[in-house]
């Protein structure tokens, strides 16, 4: 089907553990056309990560120059650390057709829709708080202090959900993944994100 030459953004968020990172791998597999947006952070990288791929990892005085210079999408500042979506690659992929994915935090969801009202935002549900728990423990990545945090502030995330435009509920990896290009696919044919091809229609 002819579509918009633009991408779509889609904004991809869920308490942590909710498994949006192993979604997503899912996702990526099968659609290796669509980009993923890497942040800028100025928490540290933690083992295996690489710089540029899962993150760039900058100084403060660099991320505070990038919200002067107005380089940055959407920021927020999480765990005393600051988390912002870089803007100039974004507008790029977009334009070139490319769907854009930015796995961010609520609070940056929220001034992604003020910019962009035609992106589509996405909230990953756990099946339950209990199951939350258990991939937190189970990912081993965080102390009994940091995943009580991170429940904490699930509660918080979790009450935001409702102003998403979808809900995916992270049951089994497969079929969640599948559910998330059946949304992406769906969206897409929404008259808000296909302007250009009514017009060339109506001017025909
Ligand atoms: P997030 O990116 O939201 O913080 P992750 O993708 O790191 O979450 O997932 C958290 C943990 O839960 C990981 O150990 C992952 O393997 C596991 N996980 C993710 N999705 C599922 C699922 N559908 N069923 C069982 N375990 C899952
Ligand atoms: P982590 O430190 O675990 O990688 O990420 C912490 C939180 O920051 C996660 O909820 C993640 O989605 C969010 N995050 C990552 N990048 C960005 C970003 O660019 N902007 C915003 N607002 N949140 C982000």
């Amino acid at each position: 089907m002819r579509m918009n030459k633009r991408g779509v953004l889609i904004v991809f968020s869920g308490p942590s553990g909710s498994g949006k990172g192993t979604v997503l791998g899912e996702y990526f597999k099968s659609h290796p056309e669509a980009a993923f947006s890497v942040s800028a952070t100025t928490r540290a990288p933690r083992p295996g990560e690489v710089d540029g791929v899962n993150y760039h990892f900058v100084t403060r005085e660099r991320f505070e120059e990038m919200i002067r210079q107005g380089e940055v999408l959407e920021y927020t500042r999480y765990n005393g650390n600051y988390y912002g979506s870089p803007a100039g690659p974004i507008r790029k992929e977009l334009e070139a057709g490319r769907d854009v994915v930015l796995e961010i935090e609520v609070d940056g969801a929220m001034q992604v829709r003020e910019k962009f009202p035609e992106a589509v935002l996405i909230f990953v549900l756990p099946p339950s708080f209990g199951e939350l728990e258990r991939r937190l423990i189970g990912r081993g990545t965080e102390t009994r202090e940091q995943i009580e945090g991170r429940l904490s502030t699930a509660r918080r995330e979790l009450s935001l959900a409702p102003r998403y435009d979808y809900l995916l509920l992270n049951d089994k990896v497969e079929e969640a993944a599948a559910r998330l290009g059946e949304i992406i696919r769906a969206a897409k044919c929404a008259p808000a994100r296909n302007e250009t091809l009514l017009q060339e229609f109506l001017a025909e």
